[in-house]
This record gives structure tokens, C-alpha cells and sequence, in this order.
């Protein structure tokens, strides 16, 4: 339970307005919600105006990587070399790569190839072939705030299929965000995605989900892009987290490569595509910070 607050005792989110005036009807909708039995936001996932400022600070940093990332993605060049653009870059605009040595991650981004669903880790050995599908998935902390977004990049000639799945995937993400509103549900963000890509005869990763993110690198809450309209936790205004759904051309099921441990491939070999965005739950919508 929250401390009990009085009505003109400062608001517990840090604006300095009494909270009659602050976040008093935000709580008592949020005490709604939790009677009726849904999963409701906790306190601190609720951004304060100068908490946004500063992860769309990072979230800025996160963009100009991930554009210059693309200006040089090419064939013949290794992913241990997309990891070096990261990094040089990240640090030269003053942020720093959140993937470096997170729960022991090697390196400063995740490259996933083509059936790798993601967190590919970067490899000398690893040389980008003409008709390659990569996800390139960047985060950054800048002054203490995280940002987290990833792109699909097509190396040289892609088959009409592949195109397709990464086509769809990103579509799929669009029209997840048609659902991101105030007092709404993760759910129904989850489920328009998965009935899309269904729809165009693909398949979503179940097992790894987007997050919570802005003052650490995962936050509450887990995010499915399988769930269901009407579940899963309240969108409330403040809230930011990251939609990126991982679509299989074949089967959904995957498996962790057992020497790196981090790998995440499809079972079947097909390939997997995935696009990630950070987005902000604001009191009119949304709002994208990361793409
Ligand atoms: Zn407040």
C-alpha cells in the first residue's frame, strides 16, 4: 500500500503542487482499477515532467546511433564493426552503451541476423551477406536515463519475402500504438499486433516481451505482444515503455544458443524480424520518444 497522502500535502510525484491539485484523481482512478482486480501501474514507473525531459535527452543520442548505424550498414562488413560504430558514437555524443556488461552482455549492441529473433552478440566472424535481414537494437544512458530502440536494416538484394516479414513487423508495431492511451490496457496493444501478424500468416515470440524503461534499462512492466485485449497492466500517463514485437516467418517457438547464452534463435531456421520504440503514455495519448 501507498503512504496516505493529505489533499494539500505535496504531490508524492515531486511536482511541488499540493495533491489535490496533482496526482489525486490519477490515484483514485488507479484504486478503480485495482478493486475491479486489474494489474495497475506502481508509483515509481510514473515519470515526473523532468524525468521525461531527461530520457528524451537519451532517447536523442539513441536515434542519431541507430541513423548512423544505417549509413553504414553494408554488405561485407562484420557485426563486430556495427559494434564499434555504437560505441564510438555513443560516447562521442556523451552517452554511454547500456548493453556493455549488463548481466555480463560482451558487447555494446545486440546485432541479430536473419533467424537470430535477438540479442545477437557482435562477432568479427559475422560478415553481413548480400540478401541479409539485420535487427540492430541500441541503448543508451545519458545522464542517468536510459533509451532502448531497435531497427531492421535490408543488406543489398532482400527476397520479396523477407522484405515482407520486416515490412509487416513494423506495421505491427504501428498498429499496436493505435492502442496506447490513458486508462486503456497493455492487452489491447498486444493483441491488435498479434491478430496483425497473424493475419499476414506470421508468427510472435511469446517468451521475451518489451519493458518498462527510462530510469533503469528494464522497468516494470513485462510487456506481451500475445496478450489480450482488456488484461495485462493500466496505461496511465507517465508511463513509458517499449513496444517490440518479435515476428517469426515460421513457427514461434525459438531456443537460446547454449554457448553464448544470450542468442535467441528461431527453431525452425526461419527468419525473425523485430522493430523496437519507446513510447510515452501521455493524458491526451502518446507520445513516441525512441525510433
Ligand atoms: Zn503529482
Amino acid at each position: 500500500m501507498e503512504k496516505k497522502i493529505g489533499k494539500n500535502d505535496p504531490c508524492w510525484c515531486g511536482s511541488g503542487k499540493k495533491y489535490k491539485f496533482c496526482h489525486c484523481s490519477f490515484d483514485e482512478k488507479i484504486e478503480e482499477f485495482r478493486r475491479k482486480g486489474h494489474k495497475v501501474p506502481p508509483r515509481k514507473i510514473i515519470k515526473t515532467p523532468e524525468q521525461i525531459a531527461g530520457i528524451k535527452e537519451s532517447c536523442k543520442i539513441n536515434i542519431a546511433v541507430l541513423d548512423y548505424v544505417g549509413e553504414r550498414i553494408k554488405e561485407g562488413i562484420s557485426t563486430e564493426e556495427i559494434n564499434r560504430i555504437v560505441h564510438e558514437k555513443t560516447l562521442q555524443l556523451g552517452g554511454i552503451p547500456a548493453p556493455l556488461n549488463y548481466n555480463g552482455f560482451p558487447k555494446s549492441v545486440c546485432t541479430s541476423v536473419n533467424s537470430q529473433v535477438c540479442h545477437g552478440i557482435p562477432s568479427e566472424e559475422v560478415i553481413l551477406k548480400d540478401g541479409d535481414i539485420i535487427n540492430v537494437d541500441v541503448s543508451t544512458i545519458y545522464n542517468g536515463y536510459f533509451s532502448d530502440s531497435s531497427r531492421m536494416y535490408l543488406v543489398g538484394e532482400v527476397s520479396e519475402e523477407k522484405k515482407k516479414l520486416v515490412q509487416v513487423t513494423k506495421e505491427s508495431l504501428e498498429i499496436g500504438l493505435q492502442q496506447v492511451k490513458p486508462w486503456g490496457f497493455l492487452g489491447d496493444m498486444g493483441q491488435a499486433i498479434h491478430d496483425y501478424a497473424r493475419k499476414n500468416g506470421y508468427s510472435v515470440v511469446r517468451e521475451i516481451g518489451g519493458h518498462g524503461v527510462g530510469l533503469e534499462f528494464h522497468e516494470e512492466p513485462w510487456v506481451s505482444y500475445v496478450s489480450k485485449k482488456g488484461r495485462e497492466m493500466v496505461m496511465a500517463p507517465g508511463m513509458i515503455f517499449t513496444i517490440e514485437p518479435m515476428v517469426n516467418m515460421g513457427t514461434n517457438e525459438i531456443f537460446i544458443d547454449d554457448e553464448d547464452d544470450w542468442t535467441v534463435y528461431t527453431a525452425d531456421g526461419e527468419p525473425s524480424a523485430q522493430w523496437e520504440i519507446m513510447v510515452l503514455v501521455t493524458e491526451e495519448g502518446y507520445e513516441v520518444l525512441c525510433y
